[in-house]
Formats: C-alpha cells, sequence, structure tokens
C-alpha cells in the first residue's frame, strides 16, 4: 500500500515502532476486505451510533442565502460528533489483532471520550493521556472518561497540551504495543492511520451521497467541512473524490484573524515539516519549531493538518479557506435561530465559509455542509465569548 500523498504522510518514527505499523497495516488492509468484520462494523454504526445520520435540506438557510443548502447531520451520532465512526472501526481492528488494551491522547477530550466510550461498549481496559493544561480547562470532559471506566494521565511536559500528550501516548506505545493498540483521533500519524482513519470515516461521504442523488437525482455542486486534524473533512470528501464537478472545499480556523498569526490555518501559512509521525503541513516559526494553534473551538486547535489533505492542496482537487473566531460564532447564531440546531463551534466554522460561498452560487445549485458535531459542548464557551469575556484555549 501506497505510504505517500505525492511527497506527503509516511512514516517518521523510532526505528522500535516499525514493526508495530507494519503489523498493523496489514491487520487492518486484510480487515477491510473481510465480509465479516465490515458487517460487523457496519452492525455497531446502525445499532449503537445510530446511523444513518440525515441529509437534511435546511429550507430557511437556503432562503436566505440564495442556494440549496443540505446538512449532513453528524451532530445526532451517539456522543455528539463524528468521531465515535473512526473509534469504532479501530476498537474493531483492535480486538481482532488480540490487543485487549487501549491508549488515545486527547486535547479537547473529545476523541478521549469518544474512545472511552467505545471501551467500554467492548470492555477493554483505555488510558486517555491529556497534557496537565487540558486536564484543568477541559474537567467536565475528564470526569466524563472516568464514568466511562477510563484512566485519564495527566502529561506534564512542554506546554502540557495535546502535541505533548501525544509524543507521550506514542512513546508509552513504542514500549507496550505487544497488547496494546494506539487509537488516532484524526486523519494523522504515520501511516497506515491517515488512509485507516478516511476508511472509517468514508461512512459520511457515503451515505450523503447516496441521499442527495435520491432528494435531487444529481451530485451536490459544492462540499465544505471544517478541517482540524481532517477526520471529518476528508470522510465527506472521499466518495466525491473522482466526481470532478463536486467543489471540495476545507475550512481550517483562523482564530483571530489569520494576518494575527493567532491562528490555526495550518495550509494557510504553514510549510511542510513533520510532526506525529508525518510529513505535512504544519505551523511552524522560522526555525522550524512547530508553533501553537489558536482558535476558540479547541477540536480545530491542532498547528497540524492530516497529509492528504496536504495533497489535494496542492493537487488542486480540494481547496482550503478559513474563517475567524467571530465569523464562527455568528455563523453559530445564525444556525440557532434559523434551524433550531445548535452546532459545534469547530461545525460553524464550515458553515460561516458555506454562507459565504451561497452567496455566490445560484438558487438551483446544491451544496452539502458536514455538520461534525453539537454544540452542547460548548455552551458555556458561547456564553462567554458573547458577554465579552473571551475564551481560554
Ligand atoms: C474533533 C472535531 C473536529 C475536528 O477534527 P477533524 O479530525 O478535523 O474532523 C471537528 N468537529 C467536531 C465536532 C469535533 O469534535
Amino acid at each position: 500500500m501506497e505510504r505517500y500523498y505525492g511527497s506527503y504522510g509516511g512514516q517518521f518514527v523510532a526505528e522500535s515502532l516499525m514493526n508495530t505499523l507494519k503489523e498493523l497495516e496489514t491487520a487492518f488492509e486484510q480487515a477491510i476486505q473481510d465480509k465479516g468484520f465490515m458487517e460487523e462494523y457496519a452492525y455497531y454504526l446502525k445499532e449503537y451510533v445510530g446511523r444513518e445520520t440525515p441529509l437534511y435540506y435546511a429550507k430557511r438557510l437556503s432562503e436566505r442565502f440564495g442556494t440549496k443548502i443540505y446538512l449532513k447531520r453528524e451532530d445526532l451520532n451517539h456522543t455528539g460528533a463524528h468521531k465515535i465512526n473512526n473509534v469504532i472501526g479501530q476498537l474493531l481492528l483492535a480486538k481482532r489483532m488480540g490487543k485487549k488494551k487501549v491508549i488515545a491522547e486527547t486535547g479537547a477530550g473529545q476523541h478521549g471520550v469518544a474512545t472511552a466510550t467505545g471501551a467500554a461498549l467492548f470492555q477493554m481496559d483505555c488510558t486517555v493521556y491529556m497534557g496537565k493544561e487540558d486536564v484543568a480547562r477541559q474537567a467536565l470532559n475528564v470526569f466524563r472518561m472516568e464514568m466511562l471506566g477510563a484512566k485519564v494521565v495527566s502529561v506534564e511536559s512542554g506546554s502540557n497540551t495535546l502535541k505533548d500528550a501525544t509524543n507521550e501516548a506514542i512513546r508509552t506505545w513504542a514500549k507496550t504495543a505487544e497488547d496494546t493498540f494506539y487509537v488516532i483521533g484524526s486523519a494523522v500519524g504515520p501511516h497506515p492511520y491517515p488512509r485507516m482513519v478516511k476508511e472509517f470515516q468514508r461512512i459520511i461521504s457515503k451515505e450523503a451521497r447516496a441521499q442527495i442523488l435520491e432528494k435531487e437525482h444529481r451530485l451536490p455542486d459544492v462540499v465544505i467541512a471544517c478541517v482540524g486534524g481532517g477526520s471529518n473533512a476528508i470522510g465527506m470528501f472521499a466518495e466525491f473524490l473522482d466526481d470532478p464537478s463536486v467543489e471540495l472545499i476545507g475550512v481550517e480556523a483562523a482564530g483571530l484573524g489569520i494576518e494575527t498569526g493567532q491562528h490555526a490555518s495550518a495550509m494557510a501559512l504553514g510549510k511542510p515539516g513533520t510532526l506525529h509521525g508525518m510529513k505535512s503541513y504544519l505551523l511552524q516559526d522560522q526555525d522550524g519549531n512547530v508553533q501553537l494553534a489558536h482558535s476558540i473551538s479547541a477540536g480545530l486547535d491542532y498547528p497540524g493538518v492530516g497529509p492528504e489533505h496536504a495533497y489535494l492542496k496542492d493537487s488542486g482537487r480540494a481547496s482550503y479557506v478559513s474563517a475567524t473566531d467571530k465569523e464562527a460564532m455568528d455563523a453559530l447564531k445564525v444556525l440557532c435561530e434559523t434551524e433550531g440546531i445548535i452546532p459545534a463551534i469547530e461545525s460553524a466554522h464550515a458553515l460561516a465559509y458555506a454562507f459565504k460561498k451561497a452567496r455566490t452560487m445560484t438558487q438551483d445549485q446544491t451544496m452539502i455542509v458536514c455538520l461534525s458535531g453539537r454544540g452542547d459542548k460548548d455552551v458555556n464557551t458561547v456564553a462567554d465569548y458573547f458577554a465579552g469575556k473571551g475564551y481560554m484555549n
């Protein structure tokens, strides 16, 4: 299997992990060819996660912005976002490989909660690594993970955030890979993770493509998703990649504005480099040190992007834009008030650009926006933001 997307991707890890990655790659490629495995995956997506999710025609939004807007409702999944699709896939693979323990790293806590959820479902021993800063500011998610039976390890090194938690998880994995599976939560990391995460998120576009063909009898003109590491976006793009008439757009977080330097747009100003086992676009300073990303949305606050997105950008198949904190928060309000849906702040970035794009389209064109998650987790941040209190990411 190809380990690179153009010049991006690869396996930039310690020699001691190479065999582990090889074993994982072989197990994964066999599993997705195995009808029994894929049926079990489909069973849990339907019966446990609650798929398929609706492709909802947002009538009032469409009237307001002048083109037909459909929302792919990943917010309606169990645990409130798309992340569970991937976690179920990876945990079933772990089971198949005979691994009884799982580890994960988490920043905002969303991937940690999804992993703890799946580990409870499959009765696996689960440890989640989290930077000390994040443990403090995401106390509710730490409590959720503990309720679900996971152990949360507070990592004290470097900036005490996701970057450091990830390094700690990789170090632990190198020592314990014999009986331990490392669950990565976005389309990042060394091969085969970006490919695995894409395959386990492909269900989003598989459903959406069939749903739009049924409703509109033709393909959408535009497909839009927000990009943190890029898992909901690659899942939303996957089944449209070979349809050149479908314009694919990823929306990164512009934080306080790209020009302020306080943002998370790896592809707007980032340069290729290596982080967390992969080569991709990263936010770096002049000396090549990875910079901290900045966004009101904790889920988009990652200094890199998955390698396939780097490739899709360079090849021109997809384009990448960004939305600021303010644009996202305004779009969040619009969705609440016009459709009665409170989106995650991450998803609101996709909406912010979607509304701009819609104004350039005609009334009979169609757009699908991936509503990656629901906003229940964000109400405190929203309240503080609109009260002018700022935020702590
Ligand atoms: C984690 C998260 C994201 C960002 O992750 P991707 O891997 O880029 O999809 C987006 N939306 C929600 C709701 C999330 O929880």
